[in-house]
Formats: C-alpha cells, sequence, structure tokens
C-alpha cells in the first residue's frame, strides 16, 4: 500500500487540477494516502512565476481540507514542496508556523547564482552553454548535500533533477552520488524515487538506478512519488518504481503526519 507524497495544485500556476481531484485518483489507483506539495510562496510573489502566492496559501490549506472532506477514507496529508536556499532558513521557519504541516519537501531547483535547472527557458536562453556540464553537477550535488545536511525537511525530492534536459557528464558518476550518500547516512536523512522522470526528456526515473543503488546501502527508506502536476499521474509508474526500488536494496518507505516519522514496508 503506496502514498504519493509529491503532487502539485493548480496554485502554483503550472499545474492542473485541486486536492480534491488529486484525492480522487489517489481513491481510483487504491493508494494509501495521499499528499499535497505545491511549490512555496516566497516572501516576495515575484521571485519567480512558477509556485503559489503567499496571499493563496489559505486557500491552499482549505483545499487540502475540502479533499479531506469529499474522501473520509483516505488520509490526505498538508504539505509543500520548499525550495533550499542557502538563506532561506528565515523564511523557512516563517513557513513552518503558517499551518499545520504533516510534512516539508526539501527541493533544489536553484543554484548559487539564481538559475532554476529544470526551467525549460534556460535551454532557450543558452544558460547551459555558460558552464560545463560537469560545472552544473558540482555546482547542483554541492546544493543538494547541504539540502540534505540542514535537517530542514522531512524527505528530499529528485535526488539528480539536474539530468532533466538530458545534461550527463562523462565517467564514473559516483563521485556525484556518494557525497549525497554519505550525507543520507550522516544525518538519517529520506530521499525520493520520483517517476517524472519516466514521462520527461529525462527519460529515467529520479534517482538514476544506479545512484538508487547507492543510496540504498545506507539502509535509509525511500518514498515513492509521482510529482503529478494533473489528477491522471498521480501514482504514475508506481509499480515499475516499487520494482526498481526493491532492485536498489530498499525494503521500506515512509509515511509523515504532523510531521513525524512512520516506517512501512515497501
Ligand atoms: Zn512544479
Ligand atoms: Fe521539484
Ligand atoms: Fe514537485
Ligand atoms: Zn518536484
Amino acid at each position: 500500500m503506496l502514498s504519493d507524497y509529491h503532487t502539485h495544485t493548480e496554485l502554483c500556476r503550472h499545474a492542473d487540477g485541486w486536492p480534491v481531484a488529486y484525492a480522487a485518483a489517489a481513491a481510483a489507483r487504491g493508494l494509501a494516502e495521499l499528499g499535497c506539495s505545491d511549490h512555496n510562496p516566497m516572501k516576495d510573489d515575484d521571485f519567480d512565476e512558477w509556485r503559489m502566492a503567499l496571499g493563496d496559501l489559505p486557500r491552499y490549506v482549505d483545499a487540502v481540507e475540502e479533499a479531506r472532506a469529499a474522501h473520509p477514507g483516505l488520509p490526505v496529508r498538508l504539505g509543500l514542496e520548499v525550495d533550499y536556499l542557502d538563506d532561506g532558513g528565515a523564511w523557512l521557519d516563517a513557513l513552518e508556523g503558517m499551518a499545520r504541516w504533516d510534512y516539508l519537501i526539501g527541493s533544489v531547483h536553484y543554484l548559487p547564482g539564481g538559475w532554476d535547472v529544470d526551467n525549460p527557458k534556460w535551454l532557450a536562453l543558452g544558460r547551459w552553454e555558460q558552464q560545463t556540464v560537469d560545472e552544473v553537477w558540482t555546482a547542483y550535488f554541492a546544493a543538494y548535500e547541504r539540502c540534505v545536511r540542514s535537517r530542514r525537511f522531512d524527505f528530499c525530492a529528485h535526488p539528480d533533477l539536474v539530468k532533466k534536459f538530458g545534461h550527463r557528464p562523462g565517467g564514473d558518476l559516483r563521485r556525484y552520488y556518494d557525497p549525497v550518500a554519505q550525507a543520507v547516512a550522516d544525518t538519517g536523512a529520506i530521499l525520493e524515487l520520483n517517476t517524472a522522470g519516466l514521462r520527461n526528456s529525462a527519460g529515467e526515473q529520479y534517482p538514476s538506478q544506479e545512484f538508487l543503488a547507492v543510496l540504498a546501502q545506507t539502509g535509509a527508506p525511500i518514498m515513492i512519488s509521482s510529482d503529478a502536476h494533473r489528477p491522471e499521474d498521480v501514482g504514475r509508474d508506481f509499480d515499475r518504481a516499487v520494482a526498481l526500488a526493491k532492485e536498489a536494496g530498499f525494503r521500506q518507505t515512509a509515511r509523515f503526519c504532523g510531521r513525524e516519522r512512520m516506517l512501512v514496508p515497501l
């Protein structure tokens, strides 16, 4: 009985549907729980154009309540996908107090210098040509390690999102994976197997099978998530994801309620 804890809503301006529709999809797929985790608001609404406005946070919380009321048999958890930023600690303190969160996801989309590596606009703007792929990967994985080591999040999302558009350096990629696995081992963090990569140009889940195997050696549990931006993607490719996670050596996943972690077998 899996849960899907990484889903979005139309409040973030690049997803479709409300939590009630995601809950209906989760119930139809036979999931044990649904978690809503839309992109966090920033203090400044014009930070970028792909997250909810701060003034919409009460609507978001109400919309999750509505999904709970419509699907009494399905636990619907209130979460948020929070952008990890090196100077984001004070804003995260504030966000933590704004609702009764069941969990917070830490995500690295922004690299130092302020560019969001998964945003297709940078392909057209030639941002990827300003640095080697190795340099971008180095910056991404260093930020990801800081995100894990911050211990601020209940789990951390899409561990190798930087490959989204197919940019992969040469050689043995464990030079990127090992420090993240060490951070997981040191902090007891939980990472995510995110099936969105199977639906986009990455062409495989996040993290890659090789990275997944390195992470499994820490003995940590793994979250399995769709990162659905429309209700029909809730729980998408989960059979395959469970097979990949087990093949890598994972045995457990987690659920969250009131920011308490509960481990369950995969
Ligand atoms: Zn999104
Ligand atoms: Fe994300
Ligand atoms: Fe997401
Ligand atoms: Zn995401």
